[in-house]
Order: structure tokens, then C-alpha cells, then sequence
């Protein structure tokens, strides 16, 4: 059923780059083999899932949506990408993204656009658009992403689907090409929070392969959200509204539809309290200094040699520094390069202690914001993202008004802390999406109120 529904409607939505019907449906059919033989399987065996691009994967091209990829085949499966396998979960193929994560509209995509399924002039969001696309237009029940500034939680706000990022470390990056690797998290997209439980339990969990993967064991998230029923009490719930994160800047109707979630929580005995973290100010700033700086660390690996692309020089001597130039001349669309080049300029001698340096400092004054808050409150709250869903073209060319859409979703990744987006309401026919943000560690607590205002 999801291989017709691509089928039928991938052609104007554009969310997939690569469709594995003849993989996908052998694996259907061993679930289907294994279950008559009474198989002891996982829950989520036979679930279709699609994967983000930059999701590494065995036999699979794993392109990142960049044009210095293409033709790369993995020899290898990354540590999330095996526990799907593992699980027996058919992979329908790779979904789309700005290229190598960096933008929040899916427009920087070397290879077109994803369309929003609920108004195909509409962005779907980004990084992670075409995982969100497919889900909003039931092409699939469930798909990874990675946030490193809210590549998952945008676009569920953009397309009413449920994205959550775990808390830093929970899940494994090994296999997820980096991006900035103090920021990247892989986490699920889904219609439900549920669903979104289910599918982060699977992934997560200690892997010796990445040394910033936490030893915990992990939570009953599944479980625990089950329990949460629509009428039981939540009384006595502490829910920070955080200041910095509403009103000036966010849409009146973005705005009306928090207001109306935040209200009904204080009628079911909810305690409701303005949480004030000053530094989210500044937070914008700080995350546009170190992912650059990290981006530009992470992307020397594609020099020409490696990975896929490689651009001989038009004229002259064929030496090496020579092929990577002419590589990642070619290779790197503007929004890549652009980072690239700011994150050299940010850590270069002279400069390294004014930029980067006083952006570290920011960053653990979000820190500290985020503990104060947390001694106020047991969750927090604000929008998802300040409008909905952007027209197509509106901000392709305003850098600036893209990287804004990120405000309200990069304090969690500075963090570390987990946060998830539920779909909340319809403005003008388009989604808006409601964020919880948690203490870290704390996911179970972020899914159970998740659960309770969807
Ligand atoms: N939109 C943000 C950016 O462009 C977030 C990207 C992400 O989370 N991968 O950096």
C-alpha cells in the first residue's frame, strides 16, 4: 500500500531519492514467514520506515541531497540503520533534505525540492522535509531524521507530523554523516506520539562505536506513554512557558494556537509558569558560530579521493589539492560552501577566541538558562517554529530569513536536552506545531506530555 501511495502521489511531493520497492517487500515478506512460523519479533517488525539521506546505508545510495555523493554506495549499514534492519523493518528508501542537513526548507536540496503535502507551494520544512513530506502524506507510517537545530521538529510543525529529538547522546550518530557533532541527533517522524515512542526506543541505546553515546539503559518510552490517558489527572504538572520564545516574532496564529493548548493545560490543574532565559537571545548567534565551525571540520573528509564525485582540473597540473578543488568546487552547492567558509573564518588563528570562543560561552549560558527553568518547571513549552509553512521560493535567497526559522528549536540542541514537536491546530488550512522540551534524560516525561496535549 505505502509502494502504490509513492507511487501515485511521490511524483508532485518529491519527499523520496531513492525507492527500494523489490528490498522493501522482500523484508515484508520474511516478517510475513517469520510470523506464521511463530517468530518471537519486535513490535515494529514489517512497519515500513523511510530514512533521511544522510542516514548511512548498506547497498543503498546515501547521498545527503548533495551532488558530491552521488554514485556512493555504503559498505556499511550505520549503527541506527542496523537496529532497523535487526528489527525487520522494510526500508522503502532514502528521503530528501537540504543538502547535508543545512537549511530549513528542503530547497537546498541538489536535487529539487520536496513539496509540502498539504500545499505543494509550500516548503515542507527542513533539514528534514522529504521524512516529513512522507509521513504527512501517508506514503509512510513512520521515517527518520537528524536534528542538529531542528531538522526534525520544523518540518512536523510544517506538515502536522510528530517529530522528536532525543536527548544528546541517547542515540547513536555512528553511521549518520556529520554534520555538527555536538549538535546532531538522530530521532523519529511519525503521526503519532506513540508511534514516535515506539520508534526512538528501537534506535536507542549505548554503541561502543560513538564515544558521546550515553551508557544508560533505556527507558520504557512506549510504555510509559500508554499509560497517559486523555482524562487522567495532570495535576500538579509544572509547565514553564518560556518567555523568549513567544510573541514578538511569532505569527498571531501560531501564537493563538499555543495560547489555546497552554490554557487547556491549566484547566486540567496544570501549573503554568513564565520561565525567563535571557540568553535564548542569543542563541541564534552562538549556533551560528560553532555548527559552522564543526561543518567546516566534518566536511573536509569529502576531498575527491574518498567519497563519490570526483572533478579532475580543466587545465593545468592533476595533482591532489588541485582535484579537491575542482571536487568541492563542483561537489558543494552555496549554502554548504557558505558555512564552510564561515566556519574556517570563525576558528582561524586571530579570530578563533572572538567568534567561537565567546560562542562557547553563550552556550553554557543556555545551559544554565535551561537549569534554572528546569528548578521551575517540569517541562517546557513554546511554538515550534514562528510561522507556519513558507511559501516555496519565498527565503531561498534570504539566508538570513531562513536561519530565523530555527530560533525556537536550537536552544535544545546547544543543550543537549530532549524536545519533540506535536501537531497543534490548523491556521489558513496549514499546520502549526506545539514543542516540549525536557530536562535532560528526561524523554520519557517529554513523550508523556507530548501525549497528553495531541
Ligand atoms: N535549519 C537548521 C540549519 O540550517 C537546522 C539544520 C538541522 O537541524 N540539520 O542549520
Amino acid at each position: 500500500a505505502c509502494l502504490d501511495r509513492i507511487e501515485a502521489f511521490d511524483g508532485r511531493v518529491h519527499a523520496f531519492l531513492h525507492v527500494d520497492a523489490e528490498g522493501a517487500l522482500r523484508t515484508a515478506d520474511e516478517v510475513d514467514r517469520l510470523r506464521e512460523e511463530g517468530a518471537d519479533l519486535h513490535p515494529l517488525a514489517g512497519v515500513p520506515i523511510a530514512l533521511k539521506d544522510n542516514l548511512v546505508t548498506r547497498q543503498m545510495p546515501t547521498t545527503c541531497a548533495s551532488k558530491i555523493l552521488e554514485g556512493w554506495m555504503p559498505p556499511y549499514s550505520g549503527t541506527v540503520v542496523q537496529r532497523i534492519i535487526d528489527a525487520k523493518l522494510p526500508i522503502l528508501g532514502k528521503t530528501n533534505m537540504d543538502e547535508f542537513a543545512m537549511g530549513s526548507s528542503c530547497e537546498y536540496s541538489a536535487f529539487g525540492p520536496t513539496y509540502n503535502p498539504w500545499d505543494l507551494t509550500r516548503a515542507p520544512g527542513g533539514s528534514g522535509g522529504g521524512s516529513a513530506a512522507a509521513v504527512a502524506a501517508f506514503m509512510v507510517p513512520l521515517a527518520l531524521g537528524s536534528d542538529t537545530g531542528g531538522s526534525i521538529r520544523q518540518p512536523g510543525a510544517f506538515t502536522g507530523t510528530v517529530g522528536a529529538k532525543p536527548t544528546y547522546g541517547a542515540v547513536s550518530r555512528y553511521g549518520l554523516v556529520a554534520m555538527a557533532s555536538s549538535l546532531d541527533q538522530i530521532g523519529p517522524v511519525t503521526r503519532t506520539v506513540r508511534d514516535a515512542a515506539a520508534l526512538q526506543e528501537l534506535i536507542s541505546g549505548h554503541d561502543p562505536h560513538d564515544s558521546t553515546s550515553l551508557p544508560d539503559p533505556v527507558p520504557a518510552l512506549l510504555e510509559s506513554v500508554k499509560q497517559v490517558s486523555k482524562e487522567g489527572s495532570i495535576e500538579g504538572l509544572r509547565v514553564g512557558v518560556i518567555k523568549q520564545l513567544t510573541g514578538e516574532g511569532y505569527s498571531a496564529g501560531v501564537q493563538h494556537h499555543f495560547d489555546s493548548v497552554v490554557q487547556a493545560l491549566k484547566e486540567r490543574g496544570c501549573e503554568v509558569v513564565e520561565v525567563d532565559c535571557p540568553s535564548f537571545d542569543y542563541a541564534m548567534a552562538a549556533y551560528y558560530l560553532i555548527m559552522p565551525a564543526e561543518v567546516s571540520s566534518n566536511l573536509a573528509r569529502f576531498d575527491g579521493v574518498r567519497y563519490g564525485l570526483r572533478v579532475e582540473p580543466e587545465e593545468g597540473p592533476v595533482t591532489a589539492e588541485r582535484v579537491m578543488a575542482a571536487t568541492r568546487g563542483a561537489g558543494f552547492g552555496h549554502e554548504v560552501k557558505r558555512r564552510i567558509i564561515l566556519g574556517t573564518y570563525v576558528l582561524s588563528s586571530g579570530q578563533v577566541d572572538a567568534y567561537y570562543g565567546s560562542a562557547q560561552k553563550v552556550r553554557t549560558l543556555i545551559k544554565r538558562d535551561f537549569a534554572a527553568a528546569f528548578e521551575k518547571a517540569d517541562v517546557l513549552v513554546s511554538p515550534t517554529a514562528p510561522t507556519t509553512a513558507f511559501q516555496l521560493g519565498q527565503r531561498q535567497e534570504d539566508p538570513m530569513a531562513m536561519y530565523l526559522n530555527d530560533v525556537a528549536t536550537v536552544p535544545a540542541n546547544l543543550a543537549g536536552v530532549p524536545a519533540i514537536s506535536v501537531p497543534n491546530g490548523l491556521e489558513d488550512g496549514l499546520p502549526c506545531g506545539f514543542q516540549v522540551i525536557a530536562p535532560e534524560q528526561q524523554d520519557e516525561l517529554m513523550y508523556r506530555v507530548a501525549q497528553l496535549v495531541v
